[in-house]
């Protein structure tokens, strides 16, 4: 490992974004602010003031009303304050009140209108915008925000990792795919990545491991989801900490690596990526095995055959071809595929008997 990436390492300096998931009153706005500026750590102050939420009825969001408290956090700390938008009228509303920097949703990541209404709403002011990560694992969608964002003449772009939606129980509340950010930041080196552990893990818990995860990966740093009394918040409340804890959290994880730690870099970020997909099969796994007991009970109910070889045999056909497709020999396809129809089957003959 040469100097100049050991010293590369020893200068970065982390950026750290936090603040309430939602402004919610002005008192719990400017207490959970000001007391996140006191612990001389956080960089830029975040709040929802527009919450786009899965069912209506949830809280949405103070709205416009929020913003004069922002105003005044700024004023009161001197930290920049970031809002998230969706439209043109959100970002209207956020330079009147002065907010210093905007942030994309999943949620709006995900939809080219939006992102468009966004981008051309901010032509003209070049604010910092960050962008998270689309809801969906495409990458694609996530380099087009890109595109349409900086094409409005915006030259300050952070990107935000903040998992993936899936399906099923997850350990998390969004699945990390670090490989997808990790692919993110080799092809735009250029481009800032911070990690927002709060969304992917959806609990306070995880917090210190997501976010050591992220910066042993070299991010850039971290947004992190701060209330002054996380319990009472009125959204994401099992995910948010106070900022006592914050404080604590940050000093809980390790910045840098000595030169011996950075020497080992590469092989611990193949091996790191390693785990995580091994994560992911093991919950795929575990998904795949809860389906087939499924199935079995459908069997039971229904009298039927546990080995039903005509759909065995299509499944490895499809997997056999799939398998080459990816560079994946037919006997290992297959060596791995006997033991998880093995497990299926006698976890099968089990719930029939
Ligand atoms: C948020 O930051 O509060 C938020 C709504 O996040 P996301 O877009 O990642 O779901
Ligand atoms: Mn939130």
């Amino acid at each position: 490992m040469n100097s100049t990436h050991t010293e590369s390492l020893k200068e970065r300096k982390p950026i750290i974004i936090s603040g309430p998931c939602s402004a919610e009153t002005e008192e719990q706005t400017l207490e959970t602010c000001l007391a996140l500026a006191k612990t001389g750590r956080v960089n830029m102050i975040r709040a929802g003031i527009w919450k786009p939420r899965t069912k209506p009825g949830m809280f949405e969001g103070i709205g416009t009303k929020g913003l004069p408290w922002l105003k005044k956090v700024k004023d009161l700390t001197g930290l920049p304050v970031a809002v998230e938008v969706a439209t043109e009228r959100h970002v209207e509303d956020c330079l009147t009140f002065e907010i210093d920097a905007v942030w994309l949703g999943a949620r709006t990541t995900v939809n080219p209108f939006s992102v468009q209404e966004v981008a051309d709403a901010l032509k003209g002011v070049n604010i910092p915008v960050m962008i998270k990560n689309p809801i969906n694992p495409d990458i694609e969608l996530w380099s087009g925000a890109i595109e349409r964002i900086s094409k409005a003449g915006i030259t300050n772009i952070t990107l935000v990792h903040r998992g993936f939606s899936s399906y099923g129980n997850m350990d998390y509340r969004n699945v990390p795919m670090w490989h997808l950010p990790l692919e993110l930041k080799r092809r735009r080196p250029d481009i800032k990545m911070i990690c927002d552990p709060s969304h992917i893990g959806g609990r306070r818990d995880v917090l210190l491991d997501i976010s050591q995860k992220a910066i042993d990966l070299e991010f850039d740093g971290l947004m992190i989801e701060s209330h002054i009394d996380p319990g009472k918040a009125w959204s994401d409340a099992a995910q948010q900490v106070t900022p006592d804890r914050l404080l604590e959290l940050l000093n809980a994880i390790v910045w840098e690596r000595n030169s011996s730690d950075a020497e080992m870099m590469p092989l611990e970020k193949l091996r790191d990526q390693i785990n995580h997909i091994d994560d992911e099969i093991m919950l795929l796994l575990s998904r795949r095995m809860n389906l087939a007991d499924k199935i079995g009970l459908y069997k039971k109910e229904n009298h039927m055959r546990i080995l039903q070889s005509h759909r065995w045999q299509q499944v490895l056909d499809w997997a056999i071809t799939k398998g080459e497709s990816l560079g994946l020999s037919k006997d290992f396809v297959l060596n791995y595929y006997g033991v998880i129809h093995t497990e299926s089957m006698s976890r099968q003959q089990r719930i029939v008997e």
